[in-house]
């Protein structure tokens, strides 16, 4: 495998770090590393932050139009580069390449799309309140915006904050996670290909403790987008609060998928098993504790086992292959304690649990899809993210039970929920603590839709004219008309 060198893009430059320190980028499907990423530090986040800032007030004042012609433009090539991106996507994530091509790409190429598209159509508010005035609303671009993304979703996730902020007439400096870079660097080409003006976009590639870090204490950084876990959103919160910096945090998620008697069992059964192991189990938005009421509980389980088996672990780019290689070996000890802490738990084990080395992959990172039964809602398993393909299944009686059930975890992300009894959904979706539910479907995605979790899933919402808000600041302006 030849080793690539990744560098960071700033002031419309491809650059090397300051220190000239580079950090190891592994391919977990093979376990090794083919690629060295900048370990850039606060010097080279200063040199971005300079570069957004001086390329501020040339970018906001460009026309709405021209702003949107280039994100049209990015869309564009990222297409022509198709292939390119999901390659390089599977290869630096794990993740089977049919979900590459058909969802991580596509939707990052649809993110530059949609903003490119909505901002020439967002409007000020006005209000006539009396005869005597007239009240309009002016939505400002902030000013150098972070952006900072995770691992599962990569280019997705960086695309569904830049798109956004460069639309409504942001500079942005970026930084996806050290451990998925690749795509971002691809798209520090593309910009530089469609001559999107220098320091428009900076991209700085490195380590969350050092340059993310960087990134969100510098004091002109008024703005910060943020995809991650809760603790590092925690810890962002806290840095960032005294100086009254605008956050939207989407955090971590521990999502209950509800199934009741009245449900179409064998939908339900597909979809559940797809929530709770697409892309590895590494999507906020999985469902990994399914609560399936009692009459129906054993039928419910043994389909959800068949199909599990159905679940080909395998070398990413397999066409075979449902669930790919975990992210990293890090995240890979992680989910393995998580199993032996669900059994030590009093878990039973229903299916998987194991490790897999397929032939010719044996160094690379793979776990089966793995389901327990048998623990309570207050176990460990039940409470934290894992972030990984291992689930929980268990019995419930009746609506308000698995109400209090499907509200009994810190986070606050999403749910979903199977009845044919349209009352019931729309009373259960009402109650359960959420920002997202989804009824007899899963991971549904319109962008005009809003997106974020409630309690410590996150702050704010992000897609269609929420991220138009959040990275706008709005001013009333009160005009007397008899003056
Ligand atoms: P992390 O919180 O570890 O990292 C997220 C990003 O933040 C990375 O780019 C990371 O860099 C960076 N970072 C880490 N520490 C800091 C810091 N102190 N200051 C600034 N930036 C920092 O999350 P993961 O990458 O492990 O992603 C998994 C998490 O993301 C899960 O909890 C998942 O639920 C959540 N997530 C939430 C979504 C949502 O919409 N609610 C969607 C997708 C994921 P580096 O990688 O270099 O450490």
């Amino acid at each position: 495998m030849s080793m690539e060198i990744i560098e960071n893009y700033i002031d419309g430059k491809l650059v090397a770090p300051n220190s000239n320190q580079y950090i190891d980028n592994f391919c977990p499907s093979t376990g090794e590393v083919y690629a060295k990423i900048p370990n850039s530090d606060i010097d080279d986040v200063q040199k971005a932050v300079e570069s957004a800032k001086n390329a501020f007030p040339i970018w906001k004042n460009l026309s709405i139009e021209k702003r949107s012609s280039y994100l049209y433009k990015i869309a564009d090539e990222i297409e022509n580069q198709f292939d390119q991106f999901a390659h390089a996507e599977t290869k630096d994530n794990g993740k089977p390449f049919k979900l590459s091509k058909h969802v991580d790409i596509p939707r990052a190429i649809a993110n530059f799309r949609f903003y490119a598209g909505a901002v020439l159509h967002f409007a000020s508010e006005s209000h006539k309140g009396n005869q005597d005035f007239i009240n309009y609303t002016l939505r400002e671009p902030i000013g150098v915006a972070a952006c900072i993304s995770p691992w599962n979703l990569p280019l997705y996730l960086f695309s569904w904050k830049i798109a956004p902020a460069l639309a409504t007439g942001n500079t942005v400096v970026a930084k996806p996670s050290e451990v998925t870079p690749y795509t971002a660097y691809l798209l520090s080409k593309v910009c530089q290909k469609v001559g999107l003006p220098n320091g428009v976009l900076n991209i700085v590639h490195g380590i969350g403790a050092k340059a993310g870090h960087a990134m969100v204490s510098h004091p002109d950084v008024p703005t910060i987008s943020f995809t991650g876990g809760t603790k590092t959103g925690q810890n962002i919160a806290k840095i960032t609060a005294p100086m009254f910096k605008k956050l939207s945090l989407e955090l971590g998620g521990k999502n209950p998928t509800i199934v009741f008697e009245d449900c179409q069992i064998e939908e339900a059964v597909k979809t559940s098993v797809k929530a709770a192991y697409t892309n590895q189990g590494e999507i906020c938005l999985c469902g990994s504790r399914i609560y399936v009421q009692k009459s129906i509980y054993q039928k419910f389980k043994n389909a959800f086992i068949e199909r599990m088996k159905t679940l080909h672990v395998g070398e990413p780019m397999s066409e075979d292959s449902k669930i790919g290689a975990i992210v990293s070996k890090q995240h890979y000890e992680k989910i393995l304690e998580h199993i032996d802490l669900a059994k030590q738990e009093g878990g039973k084990l229903l299916f998987g649990g194991k490790t897999v080395q397929p032939e010719g992959f044996e160094n690379g990172w793979y776990i089966e899809p793995t389901l327990f039964e048998n623990l309570n809602e207050s176990c460990r398993t039940n409470q934290e993210e894992i972030f990984g393909p291992v689930a929980t299944i268990q019995p419930f009686e009746n609506e308000d039970e698995v109400i209090q059930l499907a509200n009994s975890t810190p986070y606050g992300l999403s749910t979903s929920i199977w009845t044919n009894n349209l009352a019931k959904a729309h009373r259960v979706a009402a109650k359960v603590n959420v920002g997202i539910v989804w009824i007899n479907c899963w991971l549904v995605r319109d962008l005009r839709t809003p997106f974020g979790g409630m309690k410590q899933s996150g702050l704010g919402r992000e897609g269609g004219w929420e991220a138009i808000r959040f990275f706008t600041e709005a001013k009333n302006v009160c005009v007397s008309t008899q003056v």
